[in-house]
Parts: structure tokens; C-alpha cells; sequence
């Protein structure tokens, strides 16, 4: 089949054979780009009309134990300024988003042990206090399954894991040795059987990545059907051990986008910081690609160029306000609109 065929099958039933997936993510030439991205709103709009959903990211601490080969906070890398927010400082900043009309907050960090589960536990239910008409969402790496539940058990709402790659080669060729793919995957099992609303992703054109393990990722995606698919392009860091690596692109970051939301019509599918930081209209292009939702950064200014996972990320300099209008201004020139919802999954 060709690649027009191809988008056809991919958007009446949903799935296609792995040599059609391969060829949509190797070459699509102008026309289907048009086509996909074209379908992918058409399906999008079905789900979830215009709406764009408005996800407040509060970075807490960029403290972790891991070392990543990609990431800019890994443990080796010297170079970082390491900083950790307290729990007064997360509740201020999620009194600071819900004025400005966030109902999702994100707790994100490293994999920092300072916070204990009474710790991470007593945050979750303090902004559920304050705040029960907003979802929590946390993305602090792989617990155990009793972590996992306690914090279900304190509030949190959902969990934000990528898998990274679901190839264990190419998973060790990112990782080091202590981490696996194996552990990875069962953290996603976990969390879906606990009962959150779960993340899952990777990133676009990662070291040594090839189309056939993006091929597996969606496979994997298929069997654990997740509620969030999070991805980004690679962007190199210059302290880690992948600095002299490409970057992944615009064009096969929003390739994807579209290809992953006629696979998982319902999903709800982020514009990233990282394709804002490789292009930038990448958010726009994004959202018109079939992403419906939005992360712009809560973190108080004074940290925000610390939670550096990569060179040249952008927004460190604002705040949470001039970042909500700007979003807003950003997606309503897209002829979508951001809403003030929990933008919770639609089955
Ligand atoms: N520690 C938690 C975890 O492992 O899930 C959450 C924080 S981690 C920094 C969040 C995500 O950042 C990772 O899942 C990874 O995909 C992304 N990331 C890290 N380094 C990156 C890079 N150089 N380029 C693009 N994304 C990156």
C-alpha cells in the first residue's frame, strides 16, 4: 500500500500492519502530512470538540538518584544547581494556578528520596483539600506497588511514567545498568491496575532509536491502553554523555502525534516544552497535528532554569501568569481554545 492508502486505513480502523506504521513514520512527503494531520483534528474534535486542556507543571525538585544518559538532571551531572521546593512552596504554587484557572496540577521531579511517601502523601492530600475540584497528577518515577497505592490512596489522580523504549536493547543503551524496561513496564502495569489515570511515552529520535522500536512502542501502548501518551523530541544536553547527538525533529515528532491519535482516538495527547523548544510555533503545529492538551510551567521563576533536562529549554524566565496568557494566546491562533476543566479522559 502507499502512504495515502495507508492513512486511510490507519484512520477508518485504527491500526495497520507494522511495514504500513514504518513506512507513515519514514516518509510522508507534503500531501500526507495534509491528509493525517487533517484526520487527526477530524477525530480529535469527535472526543474533545476544540478544547484544549491547560495541565500547571510544577517541577519540585531536581534532585535524582537515576542517571539517565539523555537527561540534564542525571546524578553524574555535576554541572546542575540542585534545588528542592518545599511543601508551603507547592501548595502556593497550586493556589497561584487555580486563580489562573488550572484544575490538573503536575508534581514532577527527579527520583529524589528526600521525599519520603509521608511526604509525597501529605502534599497530595493538602492540595486535594484545598483544591477538590482539581486533579493531581504525579510524575516521580518508578515506587513499588505500595508506594504507587498510598499516594492513589492520599488523592493522586494520575501518574505520568514514559517508558522511554519499549526495546530492552535500546532500553540499555539509554539507561544504566540498574534500570529496566522489564521494571518500567510493570510500574505502568501497576498503576493502571491501582486505578490511575496513566501516562505513558517516549521520545522522538533518541539516541540509536530506529522506526521498528517506535513500532514496538506503539504495540506496547496498545496492550497496556493508556489514557495519556507524553512525546517529545530528544534535544541533546551538553553535560551528559549524549551531548554530540542529534536531536529529534519537528517533522517526525508531529508525524507521530498524528499517527498516535487515529491509533487511540480518546487519548489525551500533550504539545510538549520540547517541541516548543525545537520550533518556535512546535506547540501550534502540535495541537494542529491532533494534540489536545498543554503543560505550561507553575514552578516559582527562581527554579525554573534549574529543571534543565535539556539545552535551551524555553519559558524559564516568566511566570505562571504571563505563561497562562501566552498559552492562551498560542492555542487560539490555532482556532482551538484552552479551557478551564480538569480535562479528564473521555472513554
Ligand atoms: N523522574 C521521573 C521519571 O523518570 O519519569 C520524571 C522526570 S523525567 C526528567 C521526565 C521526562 O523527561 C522523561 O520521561 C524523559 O522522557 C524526558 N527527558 C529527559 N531528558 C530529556 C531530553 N534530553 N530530551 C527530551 N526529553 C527528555
Amino acid at each position: 500500500m502507499n502512504n495515502k492508502e495507508n492513512i486511510e486505513k490507519l484512520y477508518t480502523s485504527g491500526d495497520l500492519p507494522d511495514d504500513g506504521l514504518i513506512s507513515l513514520i519514514t516518509i510522508m512527503d507534503k500531501e500526507d502530512e495534509e491528509l493525517i494531520y487533517s484526520y487527526a483534528r477530524e477525530v480529535r474534535e469527535k472526543y474533545y470538540g476544540k478544547e484544549v486542556y491547560l495541565r500547571g507543571l510544577i517541577e519540585f525538585s531536581n534532585y535524582c538518584k537515576n542517571d539517565c544518559k539523555y537527561c540534564g538532571i542525571r546524578r553524574s551531572n555535576e554541572n546542575a544547581s540542585r534545588y528542592r521546593l518545599s511543601t508551603e512552596e507547592i501548595l502556593e504554587c497550586c493556589d497561584k494556578g487555580y486563580a489562573l484557572g488550572f484544575r490538573t496540577f503536575v508534581l514532577q521531579s527527579g527520583e529524589d528520596l528526600f521525599y519520603t511517601n509521608e511526604k509525597i502523601c501529605d502534599i497530595v492530600s493538602r492540595i486535594k483539600a484545598n483544591h477538590p475540584d482539581c486533579a493531581v497528577t504525579l510524575s516521580i518515577g518508578e515506587k513499588t506497588r505500595e508506594e504507587y497505592q498510598a499516594y492513589f490512596d492520599a488523592g493522586a489522580d494520575r501518574y505520568l511514567l514514559r517508558e522511554e523504549t519499549s526495546n530492552p536493547i535500546h532500553y540499555g543503551k539509554l539507561h544504566p545498568p540498574e534500570l529496566s524496561i522489564k521494571n518500567r513496564k510493570q510500574c505502568l502495569y501497576d498503576l493502571k491496575d491501582i486505578g490511575y489515570q496513566v501516562g505513558c511515552g517516549i521520545m522522538v529520535g533518541s539516541p540509536y532509536q530506529t522506526p521498528e522500536n517506535i513500532v514496538e512502542d506503539l504495540r506496547f501502548m496498545q496492550d497496556l491502553k493508556p489514557h495519556m501518551i507524553g512525546i517529545g523530541p530528544f534535544i541533546h544536553h551538553k553535560d551528559t554523555p549524549f551531548r554530540d547527538m542529534p536531536d529529534g525533529t519537528l517533522k517526525d515528532t508531529l508525524h507521530l502525534l498524528a499517527i498516535l491519535r487515529l491509533m487511540f482516538p480518546h487519548i489525551l495527547l500533550p504539545a510538549t516544552t520540547a517541541l516548543g523548544t525545537i520550533h518556535p510555533l512546535g506547540r501550534e503545529l502540535g495541537i494542529k497535528a491532533g494534540a489536545n492538551v498543554v503543560m505550561p510551567n507553575l514552578s516559582p521563576r527562581g527554579v525554573r532554569g534549574k529543571y534543565l533536562l535539556y539545552d535551551g529549554k524555553i519559558c524559564t524566565g516568566d511566570e505562571a501568569a504571563e505563561c497562562r496568557s501566552c498559552m492562551e494566546r498560542r492555542i487560539a491562533s490555532t482556532g482551538y481554545q484552552v479551557v478551564v476543566s480538569r480535562g479528564d479522559y473521555r472513554a
